[in-house]
């Protein structure tokens, strides 16, 4: 299905002057929650460096032929907005274009509206923008899980035998998923050393980024009902980039049998604004042939997956800094319609405002690749910084930055830095 999306003209130029760089040209219009000094938190759309506040936009009768009321917009999250489906969202994405076009007196032409509509970003506060019910991660990259098994079992059977007929998941804690610009505190755990026969408790040494990028759902089915590839996408309200952060050593020894649990869940950190799928239809791309065939509910027709260029940057506490990553979205396995077509297979449901995150995305050679664990060899390939430290995992005081764009020959659709700094453990 080609979808005409209004919003999504390329040749829409806005009456905001916005820099060719930036990540939120008037095609994009992602969603996030935002707060200044004189405003609580509430519904916002980035545009170029400013924010458009939905909920002056509504009082000032700007929304009126759409149907939401002042909670949609007037509160600290996205979900009762996003309530309202995906059309209408579509619905009032469209109409927010046509109230930033260059063509459209509307808006633009009445000063003292302008004036309570616009914030900039700079003095804004961004929080977290969904209320996230539950939190799925993904294991869909092939060179991320075929790089982890020949590290940790055999580069002949990299792949365990279930990879290429499932997208393979674990289910995540949405409690401790905290937005760009919290710090990380190191975690504590149970680790047990090679030569020791019991295990030791102490700090991670081995504290790791994973680049990843999420997904956020609307209100899907009631439980029992499955969704297919073809419906998933009614079902994706947008995305954002996801740092899956992960303690080796502490993984290493809990993992076995049931898979990751404090290794993983004292924090994941999310970008703020929330990227709709619609703003990244234009980026469709075509997924790789997936051999051997999988099951009828897994295939899927069209391109479903999208060509985002991803960065990593570590940047020390004395401001030295690297790009230590340069990945793509388009690099997935499993995209975003076969992973919920198997999480509802099942009958599971999913709620408005999930959390489903890709799993590690690294690309086919070196210098793509989306973990430290991947970038270092497990520690055996130090990386140098431009201050002359090495760092085989993350240390204490450094950021690790996140970058997703998106890109044509005329704009670039963004998602806003993910940027976290890691601190000793309490
Ligand atoms: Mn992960």
């Amino acid at each position: 299905m080609v979808k005409n999306i209004k919003a999504n003209n390329p040749s829409l130029k806005s009456w905001l002057e916005i820099s060719r760089e930036s990540d939120f040209p008037i095609q994009n219009l992602p969603f996030g929650i935002y707060s200044t000094k004189n405003k609580t938190k509430r519904v916002g759309v980035a545009i170029g460096d400013q924010i458009l506040d939905l909920s002056q936009l509504l009082e000032l009768g700007y929304l009126d032929s759409l149907s939401f009321c002042e909670h949609c917009f007037s509160n600290e999250y996205l979900n009762r907005m996003m309530g309202h489906g995906k059309l209408e969202i579509r619905d009032l994405r469209n109409r927010i274009s046509e109230l930033l076009n260059v063509e459209n007196p509307e808006l633009s032409q009445n000063i003292e509206a302008v004036n309570k509509v616009l914030d900039l970003q700079i003095e804004s506060e961004m929080h977290l923008p969904v209320k996230i019910g539950d939190y799925t991660d993904f294991y869909s990259s092939e060179q991320h899980a075929f790089n982890v098994g020949s590290m940790f079992r055999d580069p002949d059977n990299a792949l365990l035998p279930n990879w290429k007929h499932m997208p393979v998941a674990y289910h995540g804690r949405s409690s401790s998923i905290i937005p760009s610009g919290h710090d990380i505190i190191r975690p504590k755990g149970q680790q047990k050393l090679d030569d020791n026969e019991n295990p030791i408790f102490g700090a991670s040494k081995l504290l790791d980024f994973e680049l990843e990028m999420g997904f956020i759902t609307f209100k899907g089915k009631p439980l029992a009902n499955t969704i297919s590839t073809e419906e998933a996408d009614e079902f994706i309200f947008g995305m954002c980039l996801f740092n899956d952060w992960s303690a080796r050593d502490i993984q290493k020894w809990e993992y076995v049998p049931l898979g990751p649990f404090l290794a993983k869940n004292f924090a994941s950190s999310m970008s703020c604004w929330i990227v709709t799928l619609d703003a990244l239809e234009p980026f469709r791309t075509a997924g790789p042939v997936q051999k051997p065939k999988v099951l009828p509910y897994l295939e899927y027709s069209g391109n479903k997956h999208l060509d985002i260029e991803l960065t990593v940057a570590i940047q020390t506490e004395n401001g030295s800094k690297k790009v230590v990553a340069n990945s793509n979205y388009k690099h997935m396995y499993w995209n975003m319609n076969q992973q919920l077509a198997h999480h509802t297979v099942n009958g599971c449901n999913v709620n408005c405002g999930d959390m489903l995150a890709s799993g590690t995305i690294s690309g086919p050679e070196e210098g793509s690749f989306g973990s430290m664990l991947e970038i270092s060899w497990k520690g055996t390939k130090p990386l140098k910084m431009p201050d002359g430290s090495e760092r085989r995992f993350i240390q204490n005081g450094d950021s690790v930055i996140f970058n997703g764009r998106a890109k044509n020959k005329d704009f670039n659709i963004g998602f806003g830095e993910l940027i976290s700094k890691v601190l000793p453990p309490k």
